[in-house]
């Protein structure tokens, strides 16, 4: 190999500076998760590749040409997960979960699709994901949605992301409505783009979801498929819809709305934006009740969604509301030089971190001389430079000097610093 050694396209690094964003993003997400009673399953990366082709369904865009597929070493055929429900539902079957008991379960990770890197679609991205199990009504539906929706209020994104819902029905609804459908579009079949006239016959609906101009103006005078809701999905979709209205939350119905994975009925959701041209949909979820018991499992109602944190991070920037971001800043900046100091400076930094709940500090380890410290305290952020030269260390006290106001400095004996520290950075302080 010649030149540099770079990361692999579409798989990007998360730099220091980009990193308390996504703390910020993923400690708001998961404390919301803990006050619906959500709990956290931790998976793994890499699955058996039939499991994937089983649960999203082979003639789906991600089976078909996305999938990071390879042989092991003892020649199984492995996948670097493209999404987080089949892993979840493998887990949660093999291990007893879903035994005469709901559960309500999340994920957060890195998934892995080979498309075509461009913003907001990569070919490693991070997902948090959402699962409830063995609840088939439609409160729960209304739950993960406003879930959901508590997200974006916490991280003021309110305003910049609209709900659309729609109901695929059951599977018999579905295909009653697939026949239709392509009966309808086989005879426009010439005014259709090509993938969509391929999929006339491997997948009609995703053809719903196309993005050519074209194909968009024939649909829009196509069978709904709202139309063709079988009793039991349409009380199920009314009623959801009527508890969401009762909770204040604003929605579209969009007819049109199909997910590109096979194992859903019922419910679908997406939030999407306009802020972020055609990698629009940041989060995207629905029902799917027959996916357990087609990987093997008892049947069980399932909902659940998925949402795309560099998508949500780029919205987060793109409207300003990374600035809402409380993110965490360096209290203290310890600058020492001189005879003794080297040692004081460590034990005064243990001793701190020991004795003032929460402080962040940060020690100068340079080795340079004071004036170069104290512009790396100026350039750290800190509200604090503790200095420690040769007087202080004989003397028994630390030099403190403010580094928001000008010119103060004052002295505080050494067995007092921990005390002072705690009185000065206050309660804000520890966020
Ligand atoms: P799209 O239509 O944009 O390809 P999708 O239907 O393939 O999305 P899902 O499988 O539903 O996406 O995944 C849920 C969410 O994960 C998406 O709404 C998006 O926010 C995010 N996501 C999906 N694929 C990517 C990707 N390649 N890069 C970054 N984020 C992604
Ligand atoms: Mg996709």
């Amino acid at each position: 190999m010649s030149g540099k050694l770079q990361a692999i396209r579409g798989m990007n690094d998360i730099l220091p500076d980009a990193t308390p964003l996504w703390q910020w993003v993923e400690r708001s997400i998961a404390s919301i998760l803990d006050a619906y009673g959500y709990r956290e399953i931790r998976l793994p990366i890499v699955e058996q590749t039939e499991l994937f082709a089983r649960s999203i369904g082979e003639v789906t865009d991600i089976v078909e040409k996305e999938m990071y597929t390879f042989p092991d070493r003892n020649g199984d055929s492995l996948t670097l997960r493209p999404e987080g429900t089949a892993g979840c539902v493998r887990a949660a079957e093999q291990h007893g979960l879903l035994f005469r008991q709901a559960q309500r379960l999340w994920y957060a990770g890195p998934m892995f699709r080979h498309e075509r890197p461009q913003k907001g679609r990569y070919r490693q991205f991070h997902q948090v994901g959402v699962e409830a199990f063995g609840m088939q009504g439609p409160d729960i539906d209304a739950e993960v949605i406003l879930m959901s929706a508590r997200f974006w209020r916490a991280l003021g994104l309110e305003g910049h992301v609209r709900l659309e819902l729609n109901s695929l029905g059951s599977s018999e609804a579905r295909t009653r409505y697939r026949e239709e459908l392509v009966a309808w579009l086989r005879a426009r079949e010439e005014r259709l783009d090509a993938d969509s006239r391929r999929r006339l016959d491997s997948n009609p609906l995703r053809i719903l979801d196309s993005k050519d101009p074209g194909t968009r103006e024939v649909l829009d005078e196509a069978p709904s498929l709202l139309d063709c809701l079988d009793a039991e999905s349409a009380a199920h979709f009314s009623e959801l819809q009527a508890i969401l209205a009762d909770s204040g939350l604003e929605f579209t119905l969009n007819p049109r709305l199909v997910r590109g994975l096979d194992y859903y009925g019922r419910t679908v959701f997406e939030w999407v934006t306009d802020d972020l041209g055609a990698q629009g949909t940041v989060c995207a979820g629905g029902r799917y009740d027959g996916l357990v018991e087609h990987l093997g499992g008892k049947a069980t109602p399932a909902v659940g969604f998925a949402l795309g944190l560099e998508r949500l991070l780029l919205l987060l920037e793109v409207t300003g509301a990374a600035r809402n971001a409380q993110l965490p800043e360096t209290d203290v900046y310890l600058v020492a030089a001189g005879e003794g100091a080297s040692s004081a400076k460590i034990r005064l930094a243990e001793r701190l971190r020991s004795e003032v709940a929460g402080i962040r500090v940060e020690c100068n380890c340079e080795g340079t001389g004071f004036r170069s410290q104290m512009k790396k305290a100026d350039r750290s952020g800190a509200r604090y430079a503790l200095i420690l030269g040769e007087d202080e260390v004989r003397n028994g006290e630390v030099g403190v000097k403010d580094l928001r106001e000008a010119g103060s400095q004052v002295t505080v004996p050494d067995a007092e610093i921990a005390g002072w520290m705690a009185r000065h950075l206050g309660s804000d302080a520890r966020g």
